[in-house]
């Protein structure tokens, strides 16, 4: 049989990373497997149902490049693929009168009031919470139809078996055991004749032909609910695989305070889908070696395996996502990371991430202004539309530093601004610039290669290291450094950055010649 995956997202909010994880392992298990994948919007709660949400999916998962064999927007043999829908055509009104005719389910007529009462009544009794039956669970044909016929609202409620062992085999876990008294009689059609999702979602993993439900830790305790609908319609249950829970590296459960929890947030960063792909995979699955890096997509999906997921709850390290990302970048040209960049920047979503972002930084540190992150990527592109291969040779020297495709627009700047607003920092003017009494002899030696042509346009990085050294063998210094770090300070305004003479290639002399001039000037 071949494999069948569903990603069944309600929506009521964000795509979240836990979520993008699931799917993730949706996808890799449906590819290696020469399967389906199906999209399923569970929207029955009309309560919490938040229209954005559903295009936030749409766009999350077409940015991440993961596509559906069968869903609401691709179509399929079992449409429609959205609940609400798939309520109005009357699918769930059928089933559920199979199960009530079974005597698997009964209708419950208890006001919320009366719902109130026995909870309170539980609390001071120190009974289990919930509802295990109440007035109507055996109650005769009679009493229910006179409620009927009173026109008394009712929900549909599963008839739990009692004195029962309940086993659940999960693909990770093995057997999960859940004593049946523990488990009220769950809601499966609401007052207002919409299904919950309980009932919902297992009769289309059943009518879809699902046979793996991949999906999140936290629905284990909702899983002898679900086994036991398949038992009591007598239905094959599929293969329920409930993925370890995501934590951040303190081990506490994943959250804002570890870094975004919007998948979206992650592009707006300038993580590449790839990276963010093959970071997220390694969550809670263990490709059995110590390989981390997947630079393909296909070997990704071809080394996946359910098996090798883990049941221990699977770390989310930032400092990975970025090596990962990092290293991504380093195997691109710099064509290929512009063209990153300017679709990053075509993201609405970017725009906005960073037009309205607010930083919490740790205590001492500077907090980062989106305005100006942004500010800085969108000048990058603009000068690129000026002077592409200027853009892309320093985009060249950079690539080896950054972490993210935003890095590139701070790492870049010293090379794109006009040479009279390079921002100098005034630690390291003060550090190279003070009180060295052999600077302007060096920033003189500087201008007149520029003047007499040892600095040409298109002098490589080798001649202006030897140019450097020749004048350092001759100055009578006994170190490199008070000549390589006031030249750095005066071209680029601060002391970290790509190797000296790579730099100075890439800037060429009239550059050179005019921060120098500049720098001339801060000279004390
Ligand atoms: N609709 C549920 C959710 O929002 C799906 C749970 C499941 O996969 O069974 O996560």
């Amino acid at each position: 049989m071949s494999v069948r995956v569903r990603f069944a997202p309600s929506p009521t909010g964000l795509l979240h990373v836990g979520a993008l994880r699931t799917v993730l392992f949706d996808y890799l298990f449906a590819r290696n497997k020469g399967g389906q994948l199906i999209l399923r919007i569970e929207d029955t709660d009309r309560t919490r149902y938040n229209p954005e949400s559903e295009q936030e999916f749409v766009d999350t998962l077409r940015w991440v490049g993961i596509q559906f064999d069968e869903g609401p927007h691709v179509g399929g043999p079992h449409a429609p693929y959205r609940q609400s829908e798939r309520a109005a055509e009357g699918i769930y009104a059928k089933w559920i009168a199979e199960l009530e005719a079974k005597g698997h389910a009964y209708k419950a007529f208890e006001t919320s009031q009366e719902l109130e009462e026995m909870r309170e009544f539980q609390q001071i009794n120190k009974q289990p919470l919930g509802y295990f039956g109440g007035d109507w669970r055996d109650a005769s044909p009679e009493k229910v139809e006179a409620a009927i016929a009173e026109g008394k609202p009712y929900v549909i409620r599963q008839k739990m078996p009692r004195d029962k062992k309940i086993v659940v085999q999960d693909l990770i876990r093995g057997r999960i055991e859940f004593d049946s008294n523990t488990l009220p009689d769950p809601v499966l059609i609401k007052a207002d004749g919409m299904p919950t999702y309980h009932f919902a979602a297992m009769v289309d993993d059943h009518l879809m032909g699902i046979t793996h439900v991949l999906r999140g830790e936290e629905w284990i305790s909702t899983s002898p609910y679900h086994w036991t609908l398949f038992e009591m319609f007598g239905w094959q249950p599929p293969i329920f695989v409930h993925c370890p829970v995501i934590v951040g590296k303190d081990g506490k459960k994943l959250s804002k305070r570890h870094g975004a929890t919007r998948v979206l947030d992650y592009m707006a960063q300038g993580y590449m889908k790839g990276a963010l792909k093959n970071f997220i995979a390694l969550i809670g699955w263990a490709p059995g070696d110590d390989r981390e890096v997947y630079e393909d997509e296909q070997e990704l999906i071809q080394a996946f395996s359910i098996e090798r997921l883990q049941p221990s709850p699977g770390q989310f390290d930032m400092e990975k996502l970025r090596w990962l990302n990092g290293h991504r970048i380093r195997l691109m040209s710099p064509e290929e990371i512009l063209a990153e960049i300017e679709g990053l920047l075509a993201e609405a979503h970017t725009v906005q991430y960073w037009e309205n972002f607010v930083d919490e930084p740790m205590p001492n540190q500077k907090p980062i202004d989106g305005k100006e992150v942004l500010g800085k990527v969108q000048f990058l592109v603009k000068r690129a539309h000026e002077d592409r291969d200027y853009v892309l040779k320093a985009i060249k020297e950079e690539r080896e530093r950054v972490g993210s495709l935003v890095d590139f627009g701070d790492a870049c700047e010293f090379f794109i601004v006009a040479d009279d607003s390079l921002n100098y920092d005034p630690k390291a003017t003060a550090k190279w610039f003070t009180g060295q009494a052999h600077v302007p002899a060096l920033f003189d030696f500087l201008t007149a290669c520029c003047e007499n042509g040892t600095f040409g346009a298109d002098t490589p990085a080798e001649e202006y290291e030897n140019a450097i050294k020749d004048y350092f063998a001759s100055s009578g210094l006994d170190k490199l450094g008070p000549i390589v770090h006031p030249t750095r300070v005066a071209l680029t305004g601060k002391t970290v950055g790509p190797g000296l003479f790579e730099l100075m290639a890439v800037l060429g002399p009239e550059r050179i010649k005019n921060r120098v001039a500049r720098a001339r000037t801060m000279l004390s």
